[in-house]
């Protein structure tokens, strides 16, 4: 079935010697839990340092955006290929915070899932509603749109070599985690909307839920039948934190 997943985006933190204690911290987990894949995504100037890092052990690395350019005049952007090239094997691409910081539409995320796997990376998608779209009861229309940017440009296949991170905004970094229902809700209507077009894909698709995820209600929520994993921010910089989700799998 769906191998089930634990990705720590570490956003912009981090230096040379927290990741090698971070990573030091959590590769015996890693190594000795055979039925989980364990995946960071370090800032970009990291992911050299990461590299090297996980020769030895069981983790994988991703990068936290890529560009949607594979080459070109384009200042500060690092492109899926360069990635690539230092052995990545993710990429989120749509993270809510470069769609509201950095003003990234639901077309240019498309864009760029299109251009990790053209370069041989696993896209990550993020997707997610905000707290006026629950509370209006839009959150599927607005999934909907978002992966509907996505299949219109790549076709509902891609997903077979995809991930989905599903991360209402309102539960970012917020403390204010989904309860297991609410997440099994939502992950349950986007693998019908994939199933709809394609049931292959829906169930070869894992589906992760970000937002708040720590030890503690780790559990619950990875209990859930269409809940393959978790996207981790802040618990995925402690260490114990960290290794008690991977854990709870
Ligand atoms: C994230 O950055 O994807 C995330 C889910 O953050 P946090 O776990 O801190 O809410």
């Amino acid at each position: 079935m769906r191998t089930p997943l634990v990705m720590g985006n570490w956003k912009l933190f981090g230096t040379k010697d927290t990741i090698s204690a971070l990573i030091k911290g959590i590769e015996g987990t890693a190594n000795s839990t055979k039925n989980v894949e364990v995946v960071v995504c370090p800032p970009p100037i990291f992911i050299e340092h990461v590299a090297k890092l996980t020769q030895n052990n069981n983790l994988k690395f991703g990068a936290q955006n890529v560009s949607e350019h594979i080459t070109g005049a384009f200042t500060g952007e690092t492109s899926s290929d360069m990635v690539k090239e230092f052995g990545a094997k993710y990429t989120l691409v749509g993270h809510s915070e470069r769609r509201q910081y950095h003003f990234e539409t639901n077309e240019m995320v498309a864009r760029k899932f299109m251009a990790a796997q053209n370069s041989g990376l696993i896209p990550v998608l993020c997707i997610g509603e905000r707290l006026l779209d629950r509370e209006t009861h839009k959150t599927f229309e607005v999934l909907e749109k978002q992966l509907k940017a996505v299949t219109n440009l790549v076709g509902v296949a891609a997903f077979e070599k995809a991930v989905i991170a599903y991360e209402p905004m309102w539960a970012i970094g917020t403390g204010r985690v989904a309860t297991a229902e609410q997440a099994q809700e939502v992950h349950s209507f986007i693998r019908s909307w994939l199933r709809a077009q394609n049931e292959v894909v829906a169930e070869k698709v894992q589906i992760l839920y970000g937002g708040s995820v720590k030890a503690n209600n780790a559990k619950n929520l990875f209990a859930q039948p269409d809940i393959d994993g978790g996207l981790v921010g802040g618990a995925a910089l402690i260490v114990e934190e960290f290794v008690g989700i991977i854990e709870a799998i």
